[in-house]
């Protein structure tokens, strides 16, 4: 555990109890900060006391006395209303930190590599951890990704932070200064938080703050709010090294991907260096844009093409996001549980021509309907949970006689009944999945062992 030693003797509110700020709470008080720590639901005020963490309501924290509050990401500090934490701490000039902040003040030497984006984070942040350990770095991820950042090993400049950062989290590390910092994308999301589109962007844009000549700002030139940050950051003074990343067309000085081959224009002319069906894990032009961020940042840490290619077409991907759980009989059974809208669930359509598709949950607004292009490539849907009859109506429309399954058991047999060799089962819901399932990794998991246990059985008959 890294220990915030700067807050040694210090007052420090913590609210927000939940792994990471409890994590942040036990790390100040043994770094000999004087902890102030409130959650305001039960169990986690239960969880603090049971490490020893005394609690004190928000409202009874010594204030004026406070050198920061740490407070945790999901809960707001402006929009859409701020907590009254938040707004008590700016009431005394505390700063509003995140328990990232504590870890890059800390560990002042270790080279940073953060990114953020609306959409990739994840896989991008695993992807460059997995290209730096098979390199033999000394690296280590966390933030966003789910490993609490105080709970990583502590570097001097031997070592790699590789964070993944919320627009939530960048609002609040005003110590982050990154050698090499990511954005892979911005659409509208999350917008409620930040005030609008206008105040989203500017939080992202926080991912290059106080960086300097020697830096790398790599941005995804696919979208018009991302192309104007790079635009802005190019015409500031000690503006870091802009890389331009693409997956729609060639871009100067930086890596593209065009016609499934990975292209590194880094050095000011375009070398072929990946044809990308070698990277099987990282389908879709969506994971292209991740390559090519990923291996950018490879590419500043100092490491040779041929080694960060070789890392990629061996990476094993993320549960959850596209995730080869099994192959029985020449059937792949895909878990794309993290697909909660159809939008995410389109990525995951686009990538294979025979598939036998389970679906259904909670609906987002619009249902399944932008999907409807894509439905020849279904060849049977077998439905799930709330969403079961509106979605059923919607396939029915475009001549697809859905399975009316209930449960992803049911589901998973009648798919497994059907499929022929060549075939994809894919779980990709298109809704979130809060009415059978306490997250998308609960359904992914269960998914998982479904598939692990019926195929046991197949491959006995
Ligand atoms: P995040 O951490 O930003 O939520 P993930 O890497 O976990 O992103 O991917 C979540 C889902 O987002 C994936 O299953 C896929 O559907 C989609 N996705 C991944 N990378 C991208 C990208 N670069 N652009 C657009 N969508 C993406």
């Amino acid at each position: 555990m890294i220990l915030p030693t700067a807050y040694r003797n210090k007052q420090v509110a913590v609210v927000g109890l939940a792994r990471s700020g409890l994590v942040a709470a036990e790390a100040l008080a043994r770094a000999g900060a004087i902890v102030c720590a409130w959650d305001d639901t039960p169990a986690a005020r239960d969880a603090a006391l049971a490490i020893g963490i005394p609690l004190t309501p928000v409202v009874a924290m010594p204030w004026a006395e406070l050198s920061a509050l740490i407070l945790s990401p999901g809960i707001p500090h402006s929009y859409p209303k701020p907590h009254p934490a938040a707004d008590l701490a700016r009431g005394a000039d505390v700063p509003i930190l995140v328990d990232v902040d504590l870890l890059l003040s800390t560990q002042t030497a270790a080279p940073v590599i953060a990114i953020t984006g609306t959409n990739g984070k994840s896989t991008t942040t695993a992807l460059i951890h997995h290209i730096f350990t098979e390199a033999g770095r000394i690296v280590s991820m966390g933030g966003n990704i789910g490993v609490a950042a105080l709970t990583l090993p502590a570097y001097g400049a031997e070592g790699t932070y590789v964070l993944e950062l919320s627009s939530y989290q960048l609002e609040r590390v005003p110590s982050l200064s990154a050698q090499t910092a990511i954005l892979l994308n911005i659409t509208a999301d999350h917008l409620d938080r930040h005030g609008g589109m206008d105040g989203y962007i500017q939080a992202k844009s926080l991912v290059f703050q106080h960086q300097g000549e020697t830096d790398w700002a790599i941005v995804g030139m696919d979208d018009a709010p991302s192309r104007s940050l790079a635009d802005k950051l190019v015409r500031g003074e000690r503006a870091p090294r802009i890389v331009p990343i693409s997956v729609l067309a060639p871009v100067a000085g930086g890596v593209y991907a065009l016609d499934g081959h990975l292209i590194d224009d880094l050095d000011g002319a375009a070398v072929e260096v990946l044809s990308l069906d070698r990277a099987a894990r990282l389908p879709g032009r969506h994971n292209a844009q991740n390559i090519c961020a990923a291996y950018a940042a490879a590419r500043h840490a100092g490491l040779a093409p041929a080694e960060i290619c070789a890392a990629i077409t061996r990476f094993p991907g993320l549960a959850h996001r596209q995730e080869l759980v099994g192959s029985v009989r020449g059937v792949a059974y895909i878990n794309d549980s993290k697909a909660t809208n159809a939008d995410a669930a389109e990525r995951a359509l686009v990538c294979y021509p025979a598939i036998h598709w389970i679906l259904g949950g909670v609906a987002k607004s619009g249902g399944i309907d932008a999907l409807v292009a894509h439905f020849p490539r279904v060849c049977g849907a077998y439905l799930i949970g709330e969403a079961s009859e509106a979605f059923a109506e919607t396939l029915s429309h475009s001549g697809i006689t859905p399975q009316l399954c209930g449960t992803l058991d049911v589901a998973l047999r009648a798919a497994m009944a059907a499929a022929k060799p060549g075939d994809i089962v894919l779980l990709s819901p298109a809704c979130a999945s809060f009415d059978q399932y306490k997250s998308f990794e609960h359904r992914g998991d269960h998914f998982r062992d479904l598939v692990r246990a019926l195929s046991e059985g197949e491959d006995a008959q």
